[in-house]
């Protein structure tokens, strides 16, 4: 519907992973648009109108469709109520709360902590889950430990956030408490300005950063401004709606039931437990460094070979860190680390060129991937090769029977992640038909690739995004406002 994009290049000086989407579109009140926000009028219309914004906490289009945490809860509910979904992206929370106050959607969907001041204006649903109001800091600066520590300092957080009225309340008691509050920018730009040390400190959800932090390696949690906060959708408050509301609720409470929920916490928050800053600091050196001698050929060979080229160029990452003529002491070679038997028999004769490497992996984790049984999907079913590319399928067949005999989904990667690790232990394999593994290095190993995976796809998307203006208001202590604007960047 009212979806308009432009983009223009957004490049980081140096730096590639500043990953960010961000909103491309400002809706604005259309005139004449249909008011909705009843559960009849989307059943009549047989559509859910859902906005979010742009971020990969949230919703995005990535090469395989959209996606997003907010995005995936949104489709589930509106399959729940048998229509379609439409998604409305808004600019920042500014324009996303006056759609909700114009009816032009049925819900906010953008990890909003529920309910502070906006209990006025809004219904909250039950939350999906809690999270931590945190200071971050950029290495290498005096990290704070409490709020007495951050104030006179440079802070800029979003216009109308939970973060924004935190800092209201937290100013009744330290009024020489300052901060900048911005429409324009968005939680991964001000991530950025820390990075890049142009902002002292801002404040983040802690799910938001827990994704972020790998595009930021030099940001660093200084504190817990405040304690965990439900997170919820919103609902416009007039007119009220308590069908929509009850119908939201129930679907709540279904997919904590039913396990639903963890699912796609897992899904979309699940790679980002294993994957050290360090280690993603590194990633990035290694993306700007190394990978464009050999981005062509992971290309060519993935296109060639059927696979997910950023895949491949994650899995050839993990296991050479793109040094075609890596060794290991195990008897493992080159770009891919293949067995001289892998090799053989995916017809490779050369371990240590690149391209035979790339080919000859790629073919091994296809074969792996087929043998997946049927019913898991995607994104599970990647996953699950993975791990059986990197410890044998036999244990992972083993891990599977276990998770049964436990009373877990042996098709769901989240609950077959839980017991590989116990391969490790006697008092499991022994029970098992292949015996011992080295379960938590297969967990970890698909980890890894997981999070490189969503590096290289942020990097993707976000090649194109428009820098706005900025705008920031700042609220100064007394004695202090009559500096004249702040102006960032
Ligand atoms: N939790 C924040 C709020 O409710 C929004 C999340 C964000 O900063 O992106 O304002």
């Amino acid at each position: 519907m009212n979806k308009q994009s432009q983009s223009s290049p957004y490049q980081r000086a140096g730096q590639w992973l500043v990953a960010i989407v961000s909103p491309l579109l400002l809706l604005t009140a259309i005139p004449g648009c249909k008011t909705v926000n009843s559960l009849d009028d989307i059943q009549q219309k047989k559509t859910l109108t859902v906005v979010t914004r742009n971020g990969p906490t949230t919703y995005y289009e990535s090469k395989l469709g959209p996606t997003g945490f907010e995005y995936a809860l949104a489709q589930e509910f509106a399959d729940s109520l048998g229509v379609e979904l439409e998604i409305r992206t808004a600019y920042n929370l500014d324009a996303l709360f006056e759609i909700l106050d114009r009816n032009q959607a049925d819900i906010a969907a953008t990890g909003l902590t529920a309910p502070g001041e906006r209990a006025r204006d809004y219904r909250f649903s039950l939350p999906y889950f809690n999270a931590e109001q945190l200071v971050v800091y950029r290495e290498g600066t005096r990290r704070p430990r409490k709020v007495e520590q951050i104030l006179d300092k440079d802070i800029m957080v979003l216009a109308r956030s939970s973060h924004a009225e935190l800092l209201r309340k937290l100013a009744r008691d330290h009024p020489t408490l300052r901060w900048r509050e911005t429409t324009d920018l968005e939680t991964l730009d001000l991530l950025d300005m820390v990075e890049r040390g142009q902002l002292t400190y801002t404040i983040v959800d802690s799910n938001e950063f827990e994704v972020h932090k790998a595009y930021f390696p030099l940001v660093r949690r200084a504190f817990q401004l405040a304690g965990p906060k439900p997170v919820g959708w919103a609902l416009a408050h007039k007119p009220t709606d308590d069908d929509l509301y009850d119908a939201v609720n129930d679907f709540f409470t279904r997919i904590s039931e039913d396990g639903t929920l963890d699912m796609l916490k897992e899904r979309y928050y699940g790679h980002t437990s294993h994957a050290g800053q360090g280690d993603s600091h590194t990633f990035a050196l290694n993306v700007e460094r190394r990978f464009p001698q050999y981005e062509r050929l992971i290309k060519e060979v993935a296109r060639e070979e059927g696979i997910d080229w950023r895949l491949l160029a994650a899995i050839s990452y993990r296991e050479s860190h793109w040094n075609p003529r890596a060794v290991s002491p195990t008897g493992v070679r080159g770009m891919m680390m293949l067995t001289q038997t892998t090799a053989r028999e995916m017809k490779i004769e050369n371990r240590l060129d690149a391209e035979q490497s790339l080919r000859g992996g790629a073919r091994y984790f296809r074969k792996s991937r087929r043998r997946i049984p049927k019913q898991i999907r995607d994104p599970d079913r990647t996953w699950f090769a993975l791990a059986a590319y990197n410890v044998g399928m036999g244990h992972v067949r083993d891990a599977r029977a276990l998770t049964k005999r436990q009373g877990g989904n042996p098709d769901s990667w989240s609950e077959v992640m839980e017991r590989l690790p116990l391969l490790q232990q006697k008092a499991y394999y022994k029970q098992t038909k292949y015996g011992y593994a080295r379960g938590m290095e297969a967990v970890i190993y698909v980890q890894h690739i997981r999070s490189y995976f969503n590096m290289l796809d942020w990097q993707q998307v976000d090649e194109y995004r428009r820098k706005p203006p900025v705008h920031v208001t700042a609220h100064l202590p007394e004695g202090l406002r009559d500096v004249g604007p702040l102006i960032a960047l």
